[in-house]
């Protein structure tokens, strides 16, 4: 049961509850607004004065309670690589509350980094800066990418210090802790209702109450479903199984949670978006993009990369993995729902077909919007991708030039591979054969479309962004900011707001990866922050 609010943070076992009252406890000493998102104050409707005041960074450190407001920390589990871990939950996260806008839109608002939590173990509770401005910059530009997430209110510095084992040598570091504030809808994760289900029978009634929370305030029309339309799926084995989804809810519940994943994970695979720690206490029931950790956008194509060295030498979450652990952990989510007696067997292996379904549906399309393709064409794409993956070639860049490509079959082979000549680097004779080959077959089927040149030029760039946050970016931001000094932070924000503008004058954003990208601690990361 939730304990006292100012002393309870005792680590320990929560059991039969879903969050504990626990107010922030991280020491500030002056901190510091170092940037806020204009858009998400906006869906909060709040007024961009506020964040003038002086008292702003206080009430966003959690040093000031926000008055009406009872904080918590919630009670998850979680597999993490592929092992059950049992309770997890928010250790260094801490919800103030909740804004229900002039839309009734529901914003939950949470500190992270803003001290410990009964569910902090063995760590600090505390976030620092360096990983504090990579969550705050992705959250908002994973945004205006279109790929949903989690987003991030703001970015105040505490003042104080914070210790951290750095992987590279081995020996613990001082660094300036930071707090950001999370903002989602909600923060439910498939962990959430994973350990109720592993506490055994009676812990299942917490599953159910907390699946009919979820439905009543986030899947509404699945709570307002006519039971008297019967819509019935076939579940494509044509002997038997037709699951009837609007019979259970939480069937009906379980394959929008799958769907939803689906098409997030597809989203990702077509912008390069690893995400590197896949555990299912990662995984959003609202199918959010939620925790960024040692994430990274792909820079030279690689299938197999993984931003997070604690993903070596298995590379369960690397970039190409990531379908199979959404299924993976989809599995998880539905046996859950099972163990709860919500769904049963069949609706369960259903929500699984559904996932396969979605993402293949959804991946298609993506990347024959990406390519300018007039329809999926398997042959062409996975041509291209092994060419890429060959050649190392910059995902990113790669796909901004395709564009430049003219449907034209009069143009002569030594000229086809011409607009994309800056992203083809260092490729000898043999290689260069095998893209003009790619190239000739890419422009026949360009041919049979039918759309001028220019059109699609502009479909393809508003799918294939110019600008995303490479690791390198942040570092340089985080090394700047280090020094107390902010403003790349917020020049990154506002170019990462129109990823998929041209924005003059910005180009130097869009560059590869400059050698000292590859220290260590610049693109691959541990999950220590
Ligand atoms: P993650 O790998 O980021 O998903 O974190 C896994 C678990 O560790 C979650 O329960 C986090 O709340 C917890 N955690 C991570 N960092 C800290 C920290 N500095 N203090 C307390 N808990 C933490
Ligand atoms: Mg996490
Ligand atoms: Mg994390």
């Amino acid at each position: 049961l939730p304990g006292d609010p100012r002393i309870d943070s005792i680590p320990r076992e929560v059991l039969h509850a879903c969050y504990t009252k626990v107010s922030p406890s991280a020491e500030v000493e002056n901190p510091q607004l170092v940037a806020w998102s204009e858009s998400v104050a906006d869906s909060l409707e709040l007024d961009p004065k506020e964040f003038e005041r002086p008292d702003f960074p206080l009430f966003f450190s959690g040093a000031t309670p926000l008055a009406g407001a009872v904080p918590y920390a919630q009670c998850y589990g979680g597999h993490q690589f592929g092992m059950w871990a049992g309770q997890l939950g928010d250790g260094r996260a801490i919800t103030l509350g909740e804004i229900l806008n002039s839309k009734l839109e529901r914003w939950e608002l949470q500190l992270k980094g803003a001290g410990k939590t009964p569910y902090s173990r063995f760590a600090d509770g505390l976030a620092v800066l360096r990983s504090s401005i990579r969550e705050f910059l992705c959250s908002e530009a994973m945004h205006f990418l279109g790929i949903p997430t989690t987003r991030a209110l703001c970015l105040v510095t505490t003042g104080k210090f914070v210790t951290r084992d750095m992987f590279y040598d081995g020996n613990p570091k001082e660094e300036p802790g930071a707090i950001v504030c999370r903002v989602a809808q909600s923060f439910l994760r498939f962990g959430s209702y994973q350990i109720h289900a592993s506490r055994g029978q009676e812990d299942l009634d917490i599953v159910r109450t907390l699946a009919d929370y979820a439905i009543r305030h986030h899947f509404r029309h699945i709570e307002n479903m006519n039971k008297s339309e019967s819509l019935s799926f076939s579940t494509g084995d044509e002997d038997h199984s037709v699951v009837d989804l609007t019979s259970n809810k939480y069937a009906a519940w379980a394959v929008e949670v799958a769907e939803r994943t689906a098409s997030l994970v597809a989203q990702w695979q077509g912008v390069g978006f690893t995400h590197g720690v896949l555990n299912t206490d990662n995984m959003s029931i609202l199918g959010l993009t939620i925790d960024y950790g040692p994430f990274g956008f792909l820079d030279a194509f690689d299938p197999s990369f993984t931003p997070n060295t604690t993903d070596l030498p298995g590379r369960r979450y690397c970039f190409a993995n990531q379908p199979d652990i959404g299924l993976w952990n989809i599995a998880q989510f539905s046996t859950t729902l099972a163990a709860a007696k919500l769904i049963d067997d069949k609706e369960a292996n259903y929500v699984m077909e559904r996932y396969g379904t979605k993402f293949m549906d959804e991946y298609q399309a993506i990347m024959t919007k990406k390519l300018g393709l007039p329809k999926y064409n398997k042959q062409i794409i996975s041509k291209l991708l092994n060419n890429m993956a060959v050649d190392k070639v910059d995902y990113t860049n790669f796909f901004r030039a395709l564009s430049n490509v003219k449907a034209d079959p009069s143009i002569p082979e030594d000229e086809l591979l011409v607009p994309l000549k800056a992203v083809l680097l260092d490729i000898g004779k043999e290689r260069k054969e095998a893209w003009i080959s790619w190239v000739l077959s890419y422009i026949q089927e360009l041919l049979s479309s039918g759309i001028s040149d220019e059109e699609r030029k502009a479909l393809m760039n508003s799918v294939n962004p110019k600008y995303v946050l490479r690791n390198y970016l942040c570092q340089s931001a985080i090394d700047a900011a280090e020094l107390g000094d902010f403003g790349e932070v917020r020049r990154l924000l506002k170019l990462m707001e129109r990823p998929y503008d041209e924005q003059p004058g910005m180009e130097k954003y869009a560059r590869l990866p400059p050698a000292w990208a590859y220290r260590p601690g610049v693109c691959m990361l541990s999950c220590s922050s």
